[in-house]
């Protein structure tokens, strides 16, 4: 019989200052072990989301900071872990996607930690992780998170449009990969040109490697030939005119498992080394990745941490569908406790598979138990 592992949580009641909030995410740090691991110069990641510019529901910086400074005081060297999206955004590229951390207040002055792109300055840095898996032998890690000694995640619990909700596996999943594990993760379809953005300039004809890209006859549109395209997505960076697109995936099945496999891939760099936070507030419909963020459909929760990805997200899960939804959110029919809200939210959906595939591919167990700290 599989043991279950630990989740420990803490509400948001406080009546004395070693109720703030930062006290308990460092009660929380603490119980997980980070207070006790040997981070004596070692290179730490601390993922989180800096949010999509107009987006408002991210982590605050202000609570990342005593993660930080945990790891800080044990001898560990933090950084705020970061990749770049795939698409054209706020954050597609190491330079906006900064600017847009420091706008957001991630700077180093509150998280206490410096910045760093994990796959490089436009995502094309990569490490393949063998995981044998069902979509995927290998999987392209992000060399700067493959490269950290340990991994602390930081997540924000919410709903999500492709994947019903995300948590500590999409954070590992989608957030720790480089630009071609994202696009792989996307979609099995290959980019095409869009011949009403295209002016022909043929500069991404010199990134693609596999010899993809060309135009046939002189005045014709270039194309891109889907048999020898490798799906690395260099094109998309390359291209200044936003004129390839992704052919985003509609096999939401297929998505969130290629992004469970990714999940994996990136903890199999971390056995013994990677710790879990999520945070329960602002649980809004959508991911932070896009650039606005709709009323919360349930009232602030707390936070939750764990060493186990799979058994954080399942007791999140379950703790957001214990509560009564609010009025004037997204919610159509499950305000009522136990009424699964991110089923409610996204019905075209399967909201338990991320947590199904993963316990399947050995990334964690859903069997958890539930250790509130504030009893
Ligand atoms: S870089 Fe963009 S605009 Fe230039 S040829 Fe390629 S697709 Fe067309
Ligand atoms: S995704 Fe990569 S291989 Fe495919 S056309 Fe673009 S640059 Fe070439």
């Amino acid at each position: 019989m599989t043991e279950k592992a630990k989740v420990f949580t803490v509400g948001l009641r406080a009546t004395k200052p070693q109720d703030s909030q930062v006290a308990k995410i460092e009660k929380l740090a603490r119980a997980i072990g980070i207070d006790k691991f040997a981070w004596d110069k070692k290179l730490v990641a601390v993922k989180t989301h800096f949010g999509e510019r107009g987006n408002a529901a991210f982590p605050r910086p202000v609570l990342i900071r005593p993660v930080v400074d945990l790891i800080k005081n044990g001898g560990g060297k933090p950084f705020l872990a970061e990749t770049t999206t795939l698409y054209t955004g706020s954050r597609s590229n190491a330079v906006e996607h900064t600017e847009t951390a420091i706008r957001h207040g991630f700077g180093i002055e509150v998280t206490g930690a410096p910045i760093f792109m994990c796959d490089g300055l436009t995502g094309r840095d990569g490490h393949m992780v063998k995981i044998d898996g069902t979509h995927y032998q290998e999987v392209s890690v992000a060399s700067g998170i493959q490269e950290a000694d340990a991994l602390v995640v930081v997540s924000h619990f919410k709903g999500h449009e492709l994947t019903s909700f995300g948590g500590a596996i999409k954070n590992l999943g989608m957030g720790c990969c480089s630009r071609s594990a994202k696009l792989a993760m996307h979609t099995t379809i290959r980019p095409t040109v869009l011949a009403s953005k295209c002016v022909k300039c043929g500069i991404c004809f010199d990134w693609c490697s596999a010899g993809a890209i060309s135009q046939p006859k002189p005045d014709g549109p270039v194309v891109i030939n889907p048999n020898l395209c490798r799906g690395c997505g260099e094109c998309l960076i390359s291209c200044r005119n936003s004129a390839i697109r992704i052919n985003w995936s509609d096999d939401a099945q297929g998505v969130t498992e290629r992004m469970v496999e990714h999940a994996y891939g990136v903890a199999k760099t971390k056995p013994g080394s990677a710790f879990y936070i999520s945070f329960l507030m602002n649980i809004v419909p959508l991911c932070d990745c896009v650039n606005f963020s709709g009323a919360p459909v349930v009232p602030d929760i707390g936070f939750a941490a764990s060493t186990d990805p799979v058994a954080l997200d399942a007791c999140c899960l379950d703790m957001v569908n214990q509560q009564i939804g609010l009025v004037g959110s997204a919610l159509k029919e499950a305000h009522e406790p136990g009424k699964s809200k991110f089923c409610d939210l996204h019905p075209d959906l399967k909201t338990e598979l991320q947590l199904e595939y993963a316990e399947k591919i050995g990334l964690g167990t859903r069997k958890y138990e539930r250790i509130n700290l504030e009893q």
